[in-house]
């Protein structure tokens, strides 16, 4: 019996099952690159869903973290902390607007907190989009599409109403003056990388401000420099035109590895809560906090451009083989549709062949590596691109 086996039947004793079993059993990791338990290499296209930004076991993420929890670690929000207070200040500053902070542990809790912030308005209705994804809280679930995911757990918090993803005409008729938000994603990240026209965000902004109703961006896929730029609502390649949100979410690749969210909310949105309203233990602690100004610091070192660079030479190698239909996405967070539903077979193919990649749906893979992904590591998995499909038997049947 190999190593990972014996691990994956303790797993399977020891773990509830919400994920089914566990594709690999790891053990270490460095840059784009990890090792499983019987020390076999694969190159990382997911980074733990868009999370490991500067890759695994990055120096400075490490030396951040580690002289933070030699200094202190943890001290409840009785207390403030200077990472915390400088986080918020250059998360304020990357935004471009003035604002208010909350930190959180995961994207959920962000959205949770957001949640509760659009309450404060005095208007219940948000206005969210189908094939969005938000969360598994039952907040955020609430705001989140996917059937399979909602009906075990209804009823869920009411009032939010769907409408087609990218759709301006179908936020005019549902935006109205009893809307106190309205939530999209820059990019829909679970849906597998879908995006939306380019004049999208700035209607869905002047639709909002027209009723008096908050603009929420659910950037906790796209920012933080995922697409090659600060936040996906700044990408000029997504974006046409200046978009300045009510309130924006962040979690994923925020600290890079260690949990972290943040609800932020620009301008008067930033003083809805008054105190009491929320609240939570561990959000903003100094080490998460001090991991994130690290992931700052690196990711705003050259790394924007050369998330912007690789993920372009990614996607045009990928598109080059007439099995893939469509290429969509900017910098590394790219999905990629099959001529057939075989997204599965191509996961497992890529994984004999040493590569992680991710299959939101079964036409769909989704690439969110590393943003230290290297030139090399991506032209080895363009040139291994061909044979995967082969293996997983793509345009067989066709
Ligand atoms: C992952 C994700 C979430 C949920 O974040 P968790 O940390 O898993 O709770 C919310 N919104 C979007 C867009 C996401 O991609």
């Amino acid at each position: 019996m190999s190593v990972t086996t014996a691990w994956t039947e303790r797993y399977a004793g020891a773990l509830m099952n919400t994920f089914g079993p566990p594709k690999l059993v790891l053990v270490r990791g460095e840059g784009a690159h990890v090792w499983d338990a019987d020390g076999r290499e694969y190159v990382d296209l997911l980074g733990g869903i868009a999370v490991n930004a500067l890759g695994h076991a990055h120096p400075r993420l490490v030396a951040a973290v580690t002289a933070q929890l030699q200094t202190l670690g943890h001290i409840s929000n009785f207390f403030a902390s200077e990472p915390q207070i400088e986080l918020a200040e250059r998360l304020l500053s990357l935004l471009g607007t003035d604002g208010h902070v909350f930190f959180t542990n995961s994207g959920a809790e962000a959205n949770e907190a957001a949640f509760k912030l659009t309450r404060r308005t005095g208007r219940t209705k948000v206005v969210v989009t189908e094939g969005g994804f938000h969360g598994r809280t039952m907040g955020a679930l609430a705001l989140t599409s996917k059937l399979a995911y909602r009906e075990p757990f209804e009823p869920l918090p009411g009032d939010v109403v769907f409408v087609p993803y990218g759709d301006v005409a179908a936020l005019e008729a549902a935006v109205d003056d009893a809307t106190a938000a309205v939530l999209v994603e820059p990019v829909q990240g679970e849906a597998g990388v879908v995006v939306p026209p380019a004049d999208y965000l700035p209607a869905a902004q002047r639709i909002a401000h027209d009723h008096g109703a908050l603009l929420w961006l659910d950037e906790i896929q796209t920012g933080v420099g995922r697409t090659g730029t600060w936040f996906a609502h700044q990408n000029p390649a997504l974006v046409d035109g200046t978009v300045v949100p009510d309130v924006v979410t962040l979690a994923k690749g925020l600290a890079g590895g260690i949990p972290i969210g943040a609800c932020i909310a620009t301008g008067g949105a930033g003083k809805l809560f008054d105190p009491g309203n929320h609240g939570t233990t561990f959000g903003g602690n100094p080490v998460a906090a001090a991991a994130a100004l690290a992931v700052l610091d690196v990711v705003g070192d050259g790394l924007l451009e050369h998330t912007a660079a690789v993920g372009a030479r990614l996607r045009a190698g990928l598109a080059a083989d007439d099995r893939v239909t469509e290429v969509r996405g900017e910098g590394l967070l790219i999905g990629l549709d099959l001529v057939e539903p075989k997204s599965a077979e191509v996961v497992a193919a890529a994984q004999d062949a040493g590569y992680i990649v991710n299959a939101p749906t079964p036409e769909r893979i989704r690439l969110a590596p590393p943003l230290v992904l290297t030139e090399s590591d991506a032209d080895a998995f363009v040139a291994a691109w061909p044979a995967l499909l082969d293996a997983a038997g793509v345009g067989e049947d066709h």
